[in-house]
C-alpha cells in the first residue's frame, strides 16, 4: 500500500486521494494506469469511481499480487517490507521442500521482487558444480525460484523447516548448499573469497564524523569496517538503524559478496558497487 503513485494518464505523481476523486469526476478513466514512483511496479488505485465522501482511506496496491514492490523501494513502509520478505521466503520454502533449487539473482534497477517460478529445461543449464557438493542428477525439468533479496536468504537460513546442508543455492553459476553459502565473518581474516558468500557476524552502527551520509559498520568479526551510504542502507534496515545507530550496541550483520584482503576496498558486494543492497541487519 502506498499513498502516491505516478499517473500514466496525467504524466505526474498524484496522491491516492486525488486519484480517487478524479476517478469519481471522470477525469481519470483507468484504475490500473499507475506506476510506483519508487520502483516502477504497476499499481491499482483502490475504491475507484466511488463517491469520495464515503471513502475513509485511499491507497495504491500492486496490480498483480505476485508482482510486488522491489524490497528496496523507498515508497513502502517497514510493515509491508516485512510481509514481502516473509512472502518471498515462504514461497522459496515451498519450492525447496518439493525438491527445487534457489537461484540467487541480481536485482535489476526496477525489478520485480517476486519469485519467478519457472520451468526450465535442465539440459540447457550451464551447471558448475563445486567438488565437495553432491548433487543429484537433474530431472528432466525442474522449477527454479529466483530470489533477489539478502533478507530473504537470511530468513531461509534461519528457517527451521529448511535443511541448510541439503538446500542448493545457485550463486553466480556456482552451486553450493545454504550451509556453504553462509560463512562466519571471522573466517575472512587472512583470506580472500573468490566465490559469492553471505558473511555474518556482529557489529556496531556509526555515522562517519566527517561525512554524516556515510554509515560505518564496525565489527570485531569483520576484518575491516564496512562503509555504506546511510540513506540507501536505510531502505532495507530503517528500524534497526533508528534503534541502534550510534548507541554502541551490537546487531547481527550480514554482508553478501566477495572479500579481497589485498584490495584497498576489500568488500566486493554481490550487486557491483551497491553495498546497500548487500548489507542487512537483524536484532541479536
Ligand atoms: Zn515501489
Amino acid at each position: 500500500m502506498v499513498d502516491s503513485a505516478f499517473s500514466i494518464e496525467q504524466n505526474e505523481e498524484i496522491s491516492a486521494r486525488c486519484a480517487q476523486e478524479k476517478s469519481h469526476l471522470g477525469q481519470l478513466t483507468d484504475k490500473r494506469k499507475f506506476l510506483c514512483n519508487g520502483c516502477g511496479v504497476k499499481l491499482t488505485c483502490i475504491n475507484w469511481g466511488k463517491n469520495p465522501s464515503n471513502i475513509k482511506r485511499c491507497y495504491f496496491t500492486p496490480t498483480d499480487r505476485n508482482v510486488l514492490h522491489y524490497l528496496d523501494c523507498p515508497k513502502i513502509d517497514s510493515v509491508e517490507r516485512k510481509s514481502q520478505i516473509k512472502k518471498e521466503s515462504d514461497m522459496a520454502t515451498n519450492l525447496i521442500q518439493t525438491g527445487n533449487e534457489i537461484n540467487m539473482c541480481v536485482s535489476k534497477e526496477k525489478a520485480i521482487s517476486n519469485i519467478i517460478d519457472e520451468s526450465i529445461n535442465s539440459s540447457m543449464m550451464n551447471v558448475t558444480r563445486s567438488k565437495n557438493t553432491q548433487i543429484n542428477s537433474p530431472t528432466k525439468t525442474s522449477k527454479k525460484a529466483n530470489l533477489y533479496s539478502l533478507a530473504s536468504f537470511v530468513e531461509l537460513y534461519d528457517n527451521p523447516k529448511i535443511q541448510n546442508e541439503s538446500t542448493i543455492i545457485n550463486a553466480s553459476g556456482e552451486k553450493m548448499t545454504l550451509n556453504e553459502l553462509f560463512k562466519e565473518a571471522n573466517d575472512l581474516n587472512n583470506s580472500s573469497s573468490k566465490s559469492i558468500h553471505i558473511f555474518y557476524g556482529t557489529g556496531k552502527l556509526e555515522k562517519m564524523s566527517k561525512n554524516n551520509e556515510i554509515l560505518m559498520i564496525k565489527s570485531d568479526d569483520f576484518p575491516k569496517t564496512i562503509f555504506a551510504n546511510l540513506k540507501l542502507v536505510e531502505r532495507l534496515n530503517a528500524n534497526l538503524i533508528k534503534k541502534y545507530l550510534g548507541t554502541g550496541e551490537r546487531v547481527n550483520v550480514y554482508f553478501r559478496g566477495r572479500y579481497d584482503m589485498n584490495d584497498e576496498h576489500p568488500y566486493k558486494p554481490f550487486h557491483d558497487g551497491k553495498v546497500y543492497m548487500d548489507v542487512y541487519f537483524t536484532n541479536m
